[in-house]
């Protein structure tokens, strides 16, 4: 019986030499002596090629039985004679039997022989036919191309949803892009007619503060003659009856409340005129509070009400303006007396570590929810609350305090009491670089002494073009300038600053202020905390 070991089919001349590289280690492995191998080999070669080269294929079986090895090449076709002479020359048997041709060659007797191993070994061998290789490179090109064309077509139909979802979008842009466009118009329309109403509104401000600023001067010089007819009058020798003095008394009252509502009327317009001049210092407020205590005792004659000033917390003085700051604090507390029957009204400081608190709080009426904020306006006062007064102590005091560089808030309920939280700047500001622009070297070491403490650096310049090389050159934060610079003056400083960068005008002209410039101040009294003051008006807005 014989095992078949392995087979090959054999189209072409690979195969061929495939064919012949296995029979001999057919033969090898039966234990074939070298000569017989390759004649084994070389039969089986000589077959096959003239197979092939009729243009054959044929397909060839490996075998052993127990005395020979055993191959067996069955054609499809006729076999070539020329092969199979070639063959019985060097094979021991060689039959052939149509298409099937046997060739048999003695193996030596070996009991071991593992036919299991050798089959495995010979498969091992057996190479890929190139057409077989071809068919399966084939196989796979057409594979590939299918998916190619599956992911082609679904390209297209992506391609397709992605352009349809695209003429979507350009349809909803375009709608929105009008729908935008529409909607700016109306905005920059909107925009024109603010500005039209603000240019309006703030013309009417100004010309409603200079009508104040002159009728309260008109009005002020005949109510001072009426006061002082009116004291004349009610002197001792007069020569008025009792009743005629009462009538007096009644005419200066009156005359003293219209000063008041005149004068009152003159401070708010100067503070929102921009006329009213802050005179900075550092304010000892231990004076300043006893002053205020002073200033309240004949507000509570005849009235149970203790007014309390705790200033255990207070810094020993303040960098601000003395007589606003007073005028605040004095109607806070006026005002907090007023609308207190019985109880008390406190004043009370606390330092944080940039501001001071200054607080006025009563155990009054207080003021509802709704119109806190509407005290702050002018001539407003609380309906059914009123107690004289003319409704424009709240929006000065307010006015000042931003003045100062401050805040004034108020915080009530109603029934329970009121309290004004006056938060005011404290301390030296800071600022980076200083760019000192004057020709004269003397004041320019002036404003560095005074700048110690303020300034982290000083560079100075003696003019304009040296005062602008230094910014290009460097960051800087601020400008100090004189106006009258030989060479590039002041003026032109200014007008070359880069946008942004303050600058104070330090100078001994008597002219406003330029507008490029944030403070003007004068040169001959200026201190150190007239300078450090406006340096924190600019920063404090910087921020
Ligand atoms: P005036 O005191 O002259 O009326 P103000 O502007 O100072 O004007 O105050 C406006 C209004 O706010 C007052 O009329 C009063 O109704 C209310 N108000 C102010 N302070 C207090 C307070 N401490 N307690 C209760 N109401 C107050």
């Amino acid at each position: 019986m014989t095992n078949q070991l392995a087979s090959l089919r054999v189209r072409d001349l690979p195969d061929v030499f495939a064919a012949r590289r296995l029979g001999r280690e057919l033969a090898a492995e039966l234990g074939l002596e070298q000569q017989d191998q390759v004649r084994v080999a070389t039969a089986l070669s000589e077959v096959c090629r003239s197979t092939i080269s009729t243009g054959q294929s044929a397909e060839i079986t490996f075998g052993a039985d127990v005395a020979d090895l055993v191959l067996t090449v069955t054609v499809d076709g006729e076999p070539a004679d020329e092969g199979i002479a070639a063959a019985s020359r060097l094979m021991d048997t060689l039959r052939a039997d149509g298409a099937v041709i046997w060739m048999m060659k003695r193996r030596p007797m070996n009991s071991a022989l593992d036919l299991r191993a050798v089959r495995e070994r010979l498969t091992a061998m057996i190479p890929e036919s190139t057409l077989e290789e071809l068919r399966r490179q084939n196989q796979d090109l057409i594979a590939s191309l299918e998916e190619a064309t599956r992911q082609k077509e679904q390209l297209l139909l992506l391609n397709a949803e992605l352009q349809e979802t695209n003429r979507g979008v350009m349809a909803l842009y375009s709608e929105l892009s009008d729908e935008l466009e529409q909607t700016n118009r109306g905005v920059v329309a909107l925009y024109r007619e603010l500005d039209e109403k603000s240019e309006q509104l703030r013309a009417a401000s100004e010309s409603k503060d200079r009508f104040w600023a002159n009728i309260s001067h008109e009005l002020r010089t005949p109510l001072n003659s009426v006061t002082g007819l009116t004291r004349l009058l009610a002197e001792p020798d007069s020569g008025l009856g009792a009743e005629q003095l009462y009538q007096v008394g009644l005419i200066r009252n009156a005359t003293g409340t219209l000063l008041a509502l005149v004068n009152d009327l003159l401070d708010v317009a100067k503070a929102e005129s921009g006329r009213l001049v802050l005179d900075p210092a550092e304010v000892s407020l231990p004076a300043l509070l006893a002053t205020l205590r002073g200033l309240t005792r004949p507000m509570t004659e005849g009235k149970p009400v203790d007014v309390v000033v705790s200033a255990d917390d207070a810094p020993a003085t303040l960098l601000t303006d003395e007589t606003a700051l007073t005028a605040i604090l004095r109607n806070l507390l006026s005002n907090a007396i007023k609308y207190t029957d019985d109880g008390e009204v406190r004043l009370s400081v606390r330092t944080a570590h940039d501001s001071v608190e200054l607080t006025v709080s009563d155990t009054g009426t207080g003021i509802p929810a709704g119109q806190l904020e509407r005290v702050f306006e002018e001539f407003y006062q609380v309906p059914g609350a009123r107690r004289g007064g003319t409704g424009l102590g709240l929006p000065y005091a307010r006015r000042l305090a931003r003045l100062l560089g401050g805040e004034l808030t108020l915080a009530s309920e109603a029934g329970a009491g009121t309290t004004a939280v006056l938060r005011l700047p404290h301390g030296l500001p800071s600022v980076g670089t200083v760019v000192v622009a004057d020709d004269d070297a003397g004041f320019r070491q002036v404003l560095k002494a005074m700048l110690a403490g303020i300034a982290g650096e000083v560079i100075e310049a003696e003019d304009g073009d040296q005062a602008l090389s230094a910014i290009s050159y460097g960051h800087v934060d601020l400008v100090l300038a004189d106006l009258s610079m030989p060479g590039t003056d002041g003026h032109t400083l200014l007008d070359r600053l880069p946008a942004g960068l303050p600058a104070i005008v330090i100078t001994g002209l008597d002219v406003a202020t330029p507008p490029r410039a944030s403070a003007l101040l004068p040169k001959d009294d200026l201190t150190r905390e007239r300078l450090a003051f406006a340096i924190r008006r600019i920063t404090r807005n910087a921020r």
